[in-house]
């Protein structure tokens, strides 16, 4: 009988902000084969088709704290602090991150929250 190697397909992980599409093979805080992997969050793995290394996946995204959409690990997409994050969210409750994030979120182009510190 062989043994499942961890890297059946079970559907398609979906980004909801970005549209990325990726098969997963696991959904969840601990991947199959690892030994001393726990991740921070639950989230779609993907064993890394490019290894023969059974240890070796993919953290494709996972869902956000807030509103609960799914979103791939892309800076563009969410962040992580302490827990996942959509982008959206983060912007919506931004006084609620610290300086730093704020920072970083600042210099994304995209940024709805158009401050000028030059201007007040
Ligand atoms: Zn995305
Ligand atoms: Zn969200």
């Amino acid at each position: 009988m062989e043994a499942s190697a961890g890297g059946t397909v079970r559907g398609m992980f979906t980004c909801e902000l970005c549209g990325l599409a990726t098969p997963f093979t696991y959904f969840g805080q601990k991947p199959p084969n690892t030994r001393a992997i726990v991740l921070l969050e639950e989230s779609y793995v993907l064993k890394d088709p490019f290894s023969h290394d059974r240890e070796k996946f993919i953290v494709l995204g996972s869902s956000c704290t807030v509103c609960h959409k799914v979103v791939c690990v892309g800076t563009e997409c969410s962040l992580f602090y302490t827990k996942r994050f959509c982008l959206p969210c983060v912007r919506e409750n931004l006084d609620q991150f610290p300086q730093q994030i704020q920072a970083e979120l600042a210099k994304k182009k995209s940024a709805p929250l158009h401050t000028d510190p030059a201007k007040r």
